[in-house]
């Protein structure tokens, strides 16, 4: 999607502050963090959401992405939180398909 914010960091056409990367992956540092670490986990490819037909092998990457990431934080032991927001009610405002990852300190009930 060419007006796409998260097609555009993802495929490097935007620079963004990395933390992993894969052949249909990325990481990069939330601009406006909620906990020590928060990172999103990113499709190079452009789904809507979580329930926008996104094929098993995306997921899976998505899944070993967070991982990776949690082990390159440090948080991977101690805990940390993986959110998807999808749609208004959510709160979704980047319509590109995205996992928040959240760590690096005793989280609250809310989404931080
Ligand atoms: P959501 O409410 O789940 O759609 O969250 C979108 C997230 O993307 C928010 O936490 C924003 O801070 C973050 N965000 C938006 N634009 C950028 C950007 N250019 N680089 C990094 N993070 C961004
Ligand atoms: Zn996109």
């Amino acid at each position: 999607m060419s007006d796409c914010i998260f097609c555009k960091i993802a495929n490097h056409e935007i620079e963004s502050n990395y933390v992993y990367e894969d052949d249909l992956v990325t990481a990069f540092r939330d601009m406006n963090p909620q906990a020590p670490t928060h990172v999103l986990v990113v499709p190079k490819a452009h789904y809507a959401n979580i329930v926008d037909g996104v094929p098993a092998q995306t997921l899976a990457a998505m899944a070993h992405a967070v991982d990776e990431v949690a082990k390159k934080e440090g948080i991977r032991e101690s805990g940390f939180r993986v959110v998807a927001n999808t749609g208004d009610d959510a709160g979704q405002t980047v319509h590109h398909l995205h996992w928040h990852v959240i760590g690096g300190a005793r989280l609250t009930d809310g989404m931080a």
